[in-house]
């Protein structure tokens, strides 16, 4: 299951959250001041077989490191 990252525009927090790729959209509490004013940031992916996060800094957030019909990275 993949890790997202979401910053709290209410307090500036960080945090991360695993969740299903199908829920990454959906709003989520800030897990300091539980504000829900928070949004999505760069994608860091598992790669739950190897054990190391992989953060892709040149696709889309869809990408996950392979190639991507959304945004065209390879
Ligand atoms: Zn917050």
């Amino acid at each position: 299951m993949p890790i997202y990252e979401y910053i709290c525009r209410d307090c500036g927090a960080r945090f991360e959250s695993m969740r299903p790729m199908r829920e990454a959209d959906q709003p989520i509490s800030c897990k300091v001041c539980l504000s829900p004013n928070t949004y999505r940031t760069v994608s860091v992916f598992f790669a739950a077989s190897e054990g190391r996060a992989i953060t892709n800094q040149t696709g889309c957030a869809s990408c996950g490191g392979g190639s991507c019909a959304s945004c065209g990275h390879h």
